[in-house]
């Protein structure tokens, strides 16, 4: 297989051993003679990979038995919908930080469920920059926030602080740097981005903040169903989550969150000095909130495009096309892609002034 070097935004890079691990067990699942794909999700064999994805996700997260775990359909689209379902009462309200296309689809759901109040928002500047000193209502029922913003390229370096349930849309940058999770009530990730590959999400909850809402509930949109079922209430997307479960095993043996977030720090530091570096660049994001996952650079001069697309593809680059929002370009360093690639493509970002300065 030729390198390339992958900097997808989403279905987003795996490791290596994790695509041919998850290869095999098409064929040969567990020396079972069956592919993955073929058995019951209620067998032995498979049971224990929810069991182990499941508890994977506590042990990186470190929380104890208040949580649960669940992976279910419908991506993290489903979660905007399912949250408020969840946690907004009937005469209570939510509290939403919009910080750019997914806060803004999350707050979409959250109004039709119940009142839900943006109570910050940096639309007014194409949400580049993460909105600070805002004031937290003490009385909501639940503060959601995006951690980071995969079009837009930024990142909230630190969380608020309050004493409402947080809830975190973790999608693009999960387990990619150490973060407390027991400040949040809820955590949840599409697994595409920087966990797995797509068709199951995860959904980390404490159970104190279910079950308050008087709501008559649906089975297939209540948490609660799906914790009694042990994420198995239906057929659960066996093979993204046995995906997951590998990539999670990953970074377990590697180290870690702390060990896979020096190198997102060394990749994000690489990219960021050279976008600062180099006369022909421009960052598109204020600084302090750039997103060690997704970085969002333009084209001092945009005539020279067809130059620059080239020299990249050239190298083997693959996925820094900037969202068809944005425009310019977007670098995804999740927690597969090597400090290598990055190396590549600020290599070509040299030639390429070498050419143009
Ligand atoms: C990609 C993404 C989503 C949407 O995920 P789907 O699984 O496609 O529904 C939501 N939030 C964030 C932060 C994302 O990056």
């Amino acid at each position: 297989m030729s390198k390339v070097h992958n900097f997808s935004a989403g279905p987003g890079i795996l490791p290596l051993e994790v695509l041919k691990q998850s290869a095999d067990a098409c064929i040969n699942f567990d020396n079972m003679n069956l592919s993955l794909l073929e058995i019951s999700h209620r067998s032995k064999n498979y049971e224990a990979v929810m069991d182990e994805s499941r508890s994977l996700v506590k042990e990186l997260f470190e929380v104890g038995d208040d949580y649960e775990v669940l992976y279910l359909g419908g991506g993290a689209s489903m979660q905007f919908a399912m949250v408020p379902y969840n946690l907004l009462t009937e005469a209570g309200h939510a509290a939403y930080v919009n910080t750019g296309v997914w806060a803004s689809k999350a707050i979409k759901e959250a109004k039709i469920v119940g009142n839900t109040k943006v109570i910050a928002s940096s639309e007014d500047k194409n949400f580049n920059y993460i909105p600070k000193g805002y004031e937290i209502p003490k009385n909501a029922d639940y503060l959601h926030i995006t951690s980071n913003n995969t079009i837009y390229g930024t990142q909230m370096k630190s969380f608020p602080k309050t004493d409402i349930p947080m809830v975190c849309d973790m999608s693009s940058d999960i387990f990619s740097r150490k973060i407390n999770a027991k400040d949040f009530s809820l955590i949840y990730a599409g697994a595409q981005k920087n966990m797995g590959p797509a068709g199951s999400t995860m959904i980390m909850v404490k159970k104190d903040v279910l079950g308050k809402t008087g709501r008559k509930m649906l089975s297939m949109l209540d948490y609660n169903v799906h914790i009694k079922g042990g994420s198995m209430y239906n057929t659960p997307p066996v093979f993204p989550i046995y995906v997951t479960m590998l990539t999670l095993r990953w970074l377990k043996q590697h180290g870690g969150v702390a060990w896979i977030e020096k190198i997102n720090q060394q990749k994000a530091d690489l990219l960021y000095n050279e976008i600062d570096r180099n006369s022909q660049f421009v960052g598109t994001t204020a600084k302090e909130d750039r997103s060690n996952m997704n970085a969002c650079f333009l084209l001092n001069k945009p005539e020279h495009e067809a130059e620059f697309d080239k020299l990249w593809k050239s190298a083997n680059i693959d996925g820094i096309r900037g969202h068809r929002d944005v425009g310019g370009y977007r670098a995804s360093m999740y927690n597969a892609l090597p400090l290598e690639s990055v190396q590549a493509l600020v290599d070509v970002m040299k030639a390429f002034e070498q050419k143009f300065a």
